[in-house]
């Protein structure tokens, strides 16, 4: 499996557009892995994790559109994760694709009425919903997929991921705090070779209720190979990075790694 991590940031992004603080100042000083999109991820061409504000970004970034993409996973509808206004750039007015083919999304309520109050109801043509039930495993594409609960939004029933194909298998981990009980119920067993965790709260040591930071990510993970969720050599990789974390990519680095743990950067490529 090839992932491509294409935006490693959380809300607002680092530096964030208007924000003075130390972080963003020296982020943007450093340039290079400091500076972080919004989040999202991809599983080879056809298959996405969220649509954030930054698609523009990352199209020009890997200097080809999205055009191949069959599969779009939401995790839920904050606005760093869904921005339904680029799925109406794959009308034709916008968008010439020589064979185009559906593209299925996968998401809670929310999203369905997100994209519904967005674009129309019925949806365009060639845009197929899929509603998601939790725990409850699905094909798509080459991909196995079971969607599980996040500990993120009291109001809404915020999803993660863990997607296998092929003998090999990760876990898509933004946004969430500390999962509960039934998610860790879900993911035992599964033996995944990688799992991809946000790292929001940085240093702050705040309870990892919707978000987690250095030190609950560390138990996050030796709590997944407890679990068998991951195989004991799996990649684990911190993701979703904020400014007020208060940490710059090196200092994540210095932070985590030796927990066996990296540090993603935009554009960063996962091969498992
Ligand atoms: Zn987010
Ligand atoms: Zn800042
Ligand atoms: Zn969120």
């Amino acid at each position: 499996m090839r992932i491509e991590i294409l935006g490693t940031g959380a809300s607002e992004g680092i530096p964030a557009v208007y924000c003075e603080c130390a972080i963003c100042r020296e982020a943007a000083r450093r340039g290079g892995k400091n500076i972080r999109s919004r989040a999202s991820l991809m599983v080879g061409e056809k298959h996405k994790v969220d649509l954030p504000p930054d698609t523009f970004l990352h199209s020009l970034r890997r200097g080809k559109p999205f055009s191949q993409v069959e599969h779009l996973f939401f995790t839920h509808s904050h606005p760093d994760h869904f921005y339904p206004h680029s799925l109406r750039l794959r009308a034709r007015t916008f968008a010439y694709i020589e064979s185009p083919r559906p593209l299925h999304i996968y998401g809670n309520e929310t999203i369905e009425e997100g994209l519904k109050g967005a674009l129309g109801s019925p949806l365009p043509e060639g845009l197929v919903f899929h509603s998601i039930e939790v725990f409850r495993s699905f094909d798509a594409g080459d991909l196995d997929v079971i969607p599980v609960k996040a500990s993120h939004k009291a109001n809404e029933l915020c999803l993660n991921y863990a997607f296998m194909s092929r003998g090999k298998g990760f876990l898509q981990a933004f946004d969430t705090g500390w999962y509960p009980d039934d998610t860790w119920n879900a993911l035992r067993g599964l033996l995944l070779d990688a799992a991809i965790i946000e790292c929001t709260a940085g240093k702050l040591d705040e309870p990892p209720t919707a978000h987690l930071g250095v030190k609950p990510l560390i138990r996050m993970k030796e709590k997944l190979i407890e679990e068998r969720a991951l195989r004991d050599n799996a990649r684990v990789i911190a993701t979703h990075l904020c400014h007020m974390g208060g940490l710059l990519h090196e200092e994540l680095e210095h932070a985590l790694l030796p927990a066996g743990i990296e540090v993603a950067y935009d554009g960063m490529l996962v091969e498992i």
